[in-house]
């Protein structure tokens, strides 16, 4: 069994943030800022290309809501919201999340960036995206 879904069974003790019939929210071991948050669904599921769209919405509406709840009540300025999938992109948990992570300012200990890349044909990328 995986280990979210061992928390999910109260077989590891966890903080739990939120907790609905379909999603259970709780704070990542190690907060990247303060209030780092996991949303993730109560069914197993590795990730998101492999979820129903059903599991997927229900993330969704307590990211949502979660998403509010945090961001007012640690005074952060603003969150960011991410889903890894595969371990090309950095997933550890093969386990469905969303992580909810505060952001207070642009020092935080979380850095995402957007590196300049070599020049893409959009026309052509758009074929390949769409699957043409
Ligand atoms: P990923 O890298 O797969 O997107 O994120 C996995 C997250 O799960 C990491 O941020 C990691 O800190 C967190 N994590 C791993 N094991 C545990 C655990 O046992 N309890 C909690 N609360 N978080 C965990
Ligand atoms: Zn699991």
């Amino acid at each position: 069994m995986c280990i979210f879904c061992k928390i999910i069974n109260h077989e590891i003790p966890s903080s739990v943030v939120y907790e609905d019939e379909n999603t259970l929210a709780i704070l990542d071991i190690s907060q990247v800022t303060k209030g780092h948050t996991l949303v993730m669904p109560k069914k197993h599921v590795a990730n998101i290309l492999e979820a129903d769209p059903e599991t997927v919405a229900q993330c969704a509406e307590t990211v949502r809501k979660l998403a509010i709840q945090i961001t007012a009540n640690t005074n952060a300025s603003g969150c960011n919201i991410l889903n890894n999938t595969h371990e090309s992109a950095g997933q550890t948990v093969d386990h469905l999340h969303f992580h909810i992570i505060p952001r207070y300012d642009e020092n935080d200990a979380i850095v995402i960036a957007f590196n300049e890349s070599k020049p893409q044909d959009l026309g052509e990328v758009l074929k390949t995206v769409r699957g043409e």
